[in-house]
């Protein structure tokens, strides 16, 4: 018998509505709570107001302004000279990996530790960065040499299960790119270490049909968006940082396939080519960017590209240099000096900007120093918070339900002290974090890890 056959739905779908609302229990998170704070900001707007109200109800907003009447039988909460904002979002995050200072130290421990074990880890890194007040993030990648565990997606699952605390995420399980390239995972170890050369189950690619197949098997096992290196990397040894990695049909096919099935796609690149055949190819994301020229970021504003610029990243290692093998320093200084310039002349042009870390090159919960990175380099305070909250959320194609404190959106809200649009590391001091109508933390973090993480002794990790 088939007891999906359509004749019966009219009949069944009704009494199984009626089963569930029977069977919801009235549960304390429906109580109305009132946060109050001296300033609000929300996602949107061009400035911050003062007196800011939010009215929150089960999962979600139910009022918000300035100096708003408190329903009498609301639960106040009242954080006093602070800012309330949306919950950020990270575009550019790898919860899954592990943060080391020492290269060859993360590499050891890269094939040393037991997968499952990297996993228990991550979901420290999860709480970390919840608690830093980023209840979204964009997890660009999470690959392990040798495994086919798909460790972002487990994380993400246990995290919207509830088993987990930690932001919401979006994962792109591989990087996607070539025999060689930035994420081959295979590169710079002795030939046939690990038995085979990786193959689209790895998101190693050579043609547009294997780009296409690499696609399908991601979105098969989990994938929200798609990730793919379009040039080469700071952090890969074999490669050098702005060759072009993909060709212009594989970038195509790749893009094609990841918007048939609707999900978008992010490409890691630093040189100018790559970028502009991307561009043209209709990537939705350009992360890093390094060498961009001015004429490439008028390409990207002309199709509205995003540029997710993960400053964090290249200061990290510039800051850190003596730890990292002589080839990739040098990759690493190129990359940097180039970058500057180059965000300098996005946020000139109006390019739209991402926020994005590239966290776990720098330890999981420092994200928020990516603010002042930006504002130092030209960028104004309220654009770079609504970069973080309603750009990101435009990016990650969830701002319908959250990234700006509207009636009916997701109850992600955070709290700073102070005012940011006058001190912008006011970011880096988040005390409050709800994520949909739960509170995370009112207070101290309570992962004294993350806090031994910052001995900058013992410090970062991987990626690009
Ligand atoms: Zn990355």
């Amino acid at each position: 018998m088939n007891v999906l056959s359509c004749d019966r739905w009219p009949r069944v779908i009704p009494a199984i509505l009626a089963f569930a609302v029977a069977a919801i229990p009235i549960r304390a998170a429906d109580n109305v709570i009132a946060l109050k704070a001296q300033h609000l900001f929300d996602g949107k707007s061009k400035s911050i107001v003062p007196n800011g109200v939010i009215i929150v109800q089960g999962d979600k907003i139910i009022d918000v302004g300035s100096n708003l009447t408190v329903p009498g039988d609301a639960q106040v909460i009242d954080l006093g000279d602070a800012t309330l904002s949306p919950g950020l979002m990270d575009a550019h995050t790898h919860l899954t990996l592990d943060y080391s200072s020492d290269y060859n130290v993360r590499r050891l421990k890269e094939v040393d530790l037991n997968v499952s074990e990297q996993a228990i880890i991550a979901t420290a890194h999860a709480r970390a960065t919840v608690e830093a007040g980023f209840t979204t993030v964009r997890d660009l990648g999470s690959r392990f040499v040798g495994s086919r565990e798909f460790v972002d997606v487990a994380l993400r699952n246990a995290i919207n299960k509830g088993v987990v605390v930690g932001p919401r995420m979006l994962v792109a399980t591989k990087g996607i790119g070539a025999t060689g390239g930035h994420f081959d995972p295979t590169s710079g170890f002795r030939d046939f270490l690990f038995g085979r050369e990786p193959d689209y189950t790895d998101g190693i690619i050579d043609s547009p049909d294997e780009a296409r197949k690499a696609v399908r098997f991601e979105v098969k096992n989990g994938a929200d968006v798609i990730k793919a290196a379009v040039s080469g990397g700071v952090l890969s040894l074999v490669d050098e940082v702005d060759t072009p990695q993909l060709t212009s049909a594989e970038i195509a096919a790749l893009v094609d396939e990841s918007h048939r099935l609707r999900k978008k796609v992010a490409v890691h690149c630093h040189g100018d080519q790559a970028a502009r055949e991307a561009i043209d190819a209709g990537v939705d994301s350009i992360e890093h960017g390094s060498f961009m020229k001015p004429e490439t970021l008028a390409r990207m504003k002309n199709k509205g590209v995003f540029l997710t610029p993960t400053l964090m990243a290249t200061e990290w290692i510039m800051s850190k240099l003596g730890n990292y093998p002589r080839a990739l320093q040098a990759k690493a200084k190129a990359a940097a000096t180039a970058r500057s310039d180059m965000f300098r002349n996005a946020v000139k042009l109006g390019v739209k900007i991402s926020f994005g870390t590239d966290a776990a090159v720098f330890p999981h919960g420092q994200n928020a120093h990516e603010f002042k990175l930006m504002v130092d380099l030209g960028m104004p305070q309220i654009e770079a918070l609504r970069s973080a909250t309603s750009n990101d959320a435009e990016l990650l194609g969830i701002a319908q339900k959250t990234g700006s404190l509207e009636k009916g959106k997701l109850a992600d809200i955070i709290a700073m002290p102070g005012d940011p649009s006058t001190d912008i590391t006011a970011t880096e001091r988040v005390f409050f974090v709800m994520k949909e109508g739960k509170i995370i933390r009112n207070g101290p973090p309570s992962a004294p890890a993350a806090a031994k993480e910052t001995n900058p002794a013992d410090a970062p990790a991987p990626v690009d």
